[in-house]
């Protein structure tokens, strides 16, 4: 949407406002920046325009100002932020920005630092979402299996209805494993003494590693740490020993053999 500069009313840029500028931004909170169209052209592959006449127009943007702030940072010969000290709700919202605009400077610094929000625990749906929109199959593979847990209303909300039908499809198989994780394996054959096939460890331990993965589909591949984790309720039976490596071997071919996210 663009206006005349007889409408501008708010505040301005401390940092993006000179006065050979030769455009006029407006943030989506009415911070206004006076930039110069070069440097625009320069390093977006978007904007301004053509259509954006030197002076004489505001351009309205719906992003808010600090995010326009850091993008306008890329596009101007000085340091670049410095994205350690950004927030992560601010990174999401800059790295859309980037690609939104087409800000190579920016596109792949924002990547690297929403991957590595990853395993600072920052929240994986929404860094499945911005992988899923812009492309980055790599990334969404990341971040796909610490979203299984997520409600299916917030996956709707952060990836959209089409990225949404590609992650139900992907953690579909997912629910299923952990359906059949809860079944382990029959005695298959082997004996304890006496030659009954079952001793009285078998179904406490059993008992106790399904109440340890409960509903959580991301369990499922911890499999291992989980029925470690209850094993000396076998204490000393190899028989049942043996037939819990069974149940975990199952449960890890099972998981190897699931898909990954496809856009
Ligand atoms: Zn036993």
């Amino acid at each position: 949407m663009l206006r005349t500069p007889r409408d501008v009313v708010g505040l301005i840029s401390e940092r993006f406002y000179a006065d050979d500028g030769d455009i006029l931004i407006s943030s989506c909170d009415g911070m206004q920046f006076k930039l110069h169209r070069q440097n625009l052209h320069m390093h977006s592959d978007i904007f301004p325009g053509e259509e954006v006449h030197a002076g004489d127009e505001i351009v309205d943007l719906s992003e808010d100002s600090a995010t326009l702030d850091l993008l306008f940072q890329y596009m101007y010969r000085q340091p670049q932020p410095d994205l350690r000290h950004v927030e992560f709700e601010q990174l999401a919202k800059l790295a859309e920005a980037a690609e939104k605009y087409r800000v190579f400077a920016a596109m792949e610094i924002c990547k690297v630092f929403m991957r590595s929000s990853l395993s600072s625990g920052k929240d994986p749906v929404i860094i499945l979402g911005y992988a899923a929109r812009h492309g980055y199959q790599e990334l969404c593979a990341e971040a796909a299996p610490l979203t299984l847990n997520v409600s299916a209303r917030d996956a709707l909300d952060h990836l959209g209805p089409s990225h949404f039908v590609s992650w139900s499809l992907y953690r579909d198989p997912w629910v299923q494993a952990l359906l059949d994780a809860y079944h382990p394996p029959p005695s298959g054959g082997i004996l304890h003494k006496g030659g009954s096939s079952e001793c009285d460890l078998w179904k406490p331990f059993v008992l106790a590693v399904i109440d340890d993965m409960g509903r959580d589909l991301a369990t499922v591949s911890l499999i291992s740490s989980v029925l470690e984790k209850n094993y000396e309720r076998l204490r000393d039976c190899r028989h049942c020993k043996m037939r819990a490596q069974t149940w975990r071997d199952q449960i890890q071919r099972r998981i190897a053999e699931l898909p990954s996210f496809q856009l």
